[in-house]
């Protein structure tokens, strides 16, 4: 005879039958939950570590808004460098079609800011309120002093999280030693005021109570991924093979099979760890944010069971359906379309770090005379002027030295060097003088050569016209 198992009945104090009903997830430990917790340390280490650190008398990772200026470690990119920001966002779009398509949600489970929030606040909620069936009792429970304490701690929290973040995140745009300090002397800035409020508040609402709905019913990702997916995709996946039929049934049953019984227990357990409220049971579905919870959860009750691990688990549908191995799930894994995202995403990644290799730390504008176009000068040559624009992107002063070439016997006089300091602009003037007869009357190119006096690896040239009468 089969049983009804006392976890059975600890699911039906809440079915997770309506969508909008609230979620408690059951908490659960495992291998996948033990990474997912290695992922949020990692994620929030270098998230709220990262605006500390310094390098070269400055904050290693900034987005100077004010200055028009990004700093990443040694590299610092210009408003000229927007083409880096589009490689990025391009780099960015490949890995997530090439991760998607292999992968899954594996992004959605252990590294998105929403899941690692909604964790931290769970960790939090567990503490004060204990465990699915506490919390559940307490928020049936009518308002009591315990009950309001409880809640109000709970919320504190979330609310210092949440501002810690709103304000690590401004810390990314103002430096965040000055950022805090402001704090103290009351000169913070308005906006900086609000993009704390905005970004804390965000943290806080999203991770404290829109929860699952931010992935089922807000996230463009979550809506457009499934596009991306295929059958040879790795999903989380319950073998309805193996599990049913379902049933409970007494732990020391001889022979289940017999009984006309699969492996799924129907324990519920699966469903009341699922930080989204679904059953995996039922196939794979959009709310499904891949985090392994019920991986972990059914794997207990397999061992417990004393039944092979692996009910649910990583498959994918096509591994599922026709029971293939390890070996065979990889190499399907890189098909037609996995190739083409690999191979996209390895050259573009090349090209940009051979780029950024050889990029040189000197920008130069040049600009004509447009007053006069030629004059003749005391020594009787011809002259012309230019305005000449330097951007000394390195962090160090440097001095850069400019000839000019194209024309038999033209030359510079006047300075023909300027010194710059670290992550400066300044402008020169510079006389170019050629030989009367030297070239015909009309325009006729030349080329300005800047050398760092240090370095002659870096050296830039500019074109130019030099008009002779
Ligand atoms: S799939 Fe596993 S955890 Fe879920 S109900 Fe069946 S036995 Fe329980
Ligand atoms: S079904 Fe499983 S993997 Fe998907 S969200 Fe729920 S617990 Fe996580």
């Amino acid at each position: 005879m089969v049983k009804q198992s006392p976890a059975k009945r600890v699911i039906e104090i809440k079915p997770v039958t309506d969508p909008n009903a609230k979620v408690y997830p059951r908490s659960i430990s495992g291998r996948f939950q033990s990474w997912r917790v290695i992922f949020v340390w990692l994620t929030q280490i270098v998230y709220y570590g990262l605006c500390w650190l310094p390098w070269n008398d400055r904050q290693a990772v900034l987005f100077d808004l004010e200055q028009r200026r990004v700093y990443f470690f040694d590299l610092v990119l210009w408003p000229q460098d927007a083409i880096y920001l589009t490689l990025l966002l391009l780099l960015s779009a490949l890995a997530l079609f090439l991760f998607t398509a292999v992968a899954g949600r594996l992004w959605c489970g252990y590294a998105c800011p929403q899941t690692v929030y909604t964790e931290i606040f769970l960790w939090v909620e567990k503490l004060i309120e204990g465990d699915r069936p506490q919390r559940i009792k307490l928020d049936a429970a009518p308002n009591s002093p315990r009950k309001l304490g409880k809640k109000t701690l709970k919320h504190g929290i979330w609310l210092l999280i949440s501002m810690w973040t709103g304000l690590t995140f401004v810390g990314y745009f103002t430096p965040i030693r000055d950022l805090l300090a402001s704090i103290g002397l009351g000169t913070i800035g308005a906006w900086e005021i609000f993009w704390v409020l905005f970004y804390g508040f965000a943290t806080y609402g999203m991770a404290g109570f829109l929860r699952e709905h931010m992935c089922k019913y807000i996230c463009p990702y979550a809506q457009f991924q499934f596009v991306m997916f295929d059958r040879d995709t790795l999903i989380i996946a319950y073998d309805t093979e193996r599990g049913d039929p379902r049933g409970s049934r007494p732990k020391k049953m001889a022979d289940h099979r017999a009984a006309g019984l699969g492996d799924c227990i129907d324990c519920g357990i699966c469903v009341q760890v699922c930080p989204t409220g679904i059953d995996i049971r039922d196939g794979l579905q959009l709310e499904c944010i891949g985090c392994a919870a019920c991986i972990d959860a059914c794997d207990q009750v397999m061992d417990k069971m004393s039944y092979p691990r692996g009910l649910i688990r990583y498959s994918t549908e096509n591994a599922v359906e026709n029971h293939y191995q390890r070996p065979e799930i990889i190499r399907r894994a890189m098909r037609f379309r996995v190739l083409v995202y690999l191979v996209a995403f390895l050259t573009l990644s090349g090209v940009t770090a051979w780029s950024l290799a050889t990029k040189v730390p000197l920008k130069v504008g040049v600009q004509k005379d447009r007053t006069v176009l030629f004059r003749e000068s005391d020594d009787g040559a011809i002259e012309n002027s230019f305005q000449m624009h330097l951007t000394n992107a390195s962090e160090q002063p440097r001095t850069f030295r400019v000839v000019v070439a194209g024309i038999p016997g033209i030359r510079l006089h006047g300075a023909s060097t300027a010194s710059v300091e670290g992550a400066a602009m300044q402008d020169i003037s510079l006389n170019v003088r050629v030989d009367p007869g030297s070239v015909a009357s009309g325009s006729h190119p030349i080329t300005f050569a800047i050398v760092d006096q240090d370095n002659p690896m870096t050296r830039v040239e500019h074109k130019a016209t030099f008009w002779m009468p």
